[in-house]
């Protein structure tokens, strides 16, 4: 009687390790808070007992890197109905290693498509309930890509399962947060190292027609990092090279998470 199970009435978190250090903790457990708040579900634990259990299931695991899955549902309710009081949560973490694909494999380039965004208005809330992202996520696998890139009413919001960053004329464009995207932990830290790197930032709604147009593409997450992607429905992106401010925000990156 699990609500996750009947409902998808849960949220969660994936947070990378690196060399046994956990990448940005506080951003994602604050992140958490926010998607728990957003559904009324109460935080089971503090950001120190969030500490101690993470540390305790990281002394089990082996060295290599690891990325950690957590996910909150609202509990088991004794009745299968849509409103819901006071339960107990359920927690379940899950560790698995964690390979980033090195530079020289990112080097290659990724293709990806652009879908018609068919999401909710909720999009801030990593919401356990995924069955748009699981159909994107079977389009990307039928057509090979790596990615499916959203679009409302020819507006890029993000990835599937990322952010969208476009960069044309030495600035970066992304989608604003706000409640089309999910708010991405590695989102923020691209924006660190374009800035870090001298690229402009500016958080603003790209049309479909400037992606194609763009110098570069990238998508981000806390598993992919920040990749680039050269081919989107089967149109080259600058002639499909890879760009010099993916390869310098890449290393700044790399840099930030061995800091
Ligand atoms: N947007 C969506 C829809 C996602 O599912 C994800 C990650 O899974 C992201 C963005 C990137 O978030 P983060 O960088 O925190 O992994």
């Amino acid at each position: 009687m699990d609500r996750g199970f009947l409902f998808g009435d849960g949220v969660y978190e994936v947070i990378p390790v690196y060399a046994g250090k956990v990448f940005r903790l506080n951003e994602h457990l604050a992140r958490l808070q926010n998607s728990l708040d957003s559904i009324q579900i109460s935080n089971p634990y503090s950001t120190e007992k969030w500490q101690s259990i993470l540390t305790q299931l990281l002394e089990q695991a082996p060295e290599s890197d690891q990325s950690i899955y957590l996910q909150i549902t609202r509990g088991a309710d004794t009745a299968r109905k849509h409103r819901f009081s006071e339960l107990t949560p359920t927690v379940f973490i899950e560790l698995n290693p964690l390979v980033p694909k090195t530079k020289s494999e990112l080097e290659t380039g990724y293709h990806a498509i652009i879908q018609p965004d068919f999401r909710w208005e909720r999009c801030d809330i990593k919401a356990t309930s995924l069955l748009a992202n699981i159909m994107y996520a079977q389009q990307a696998k039928q057509h090979q890509v790596e990615e499916v890139i959203l679009h409302r009413d020819q507006s890029i919001t993000e990835g599937a399962t990322s952010n969208v960053f476009v960069i044309r004329n030495n600035t970066l464009f992304t989608h604003p947060t706000g409640k089309h995207i999910l708010s991405g932990i590695t989102r923020d830290l691209v924006i660190e190292s374009a800035c870090h790197c001298a690229l402009n930032i500016q958080e603003s709604i790209i049309t479909i027609d400037e992606v194609f147009n763009a110098d570069e593409v990238w998508i981000s997450s806390s598993t992919r990092e920040v990749m680039p992607i050269t081919m989107i429905d089967s149109k080259q992106i600058n002639n499909g090279k890879i760009g010099r401010h993916w390869s310098n925000v890449y290393d700044h990156y790399q840099a930030l998470k061995n800091a």
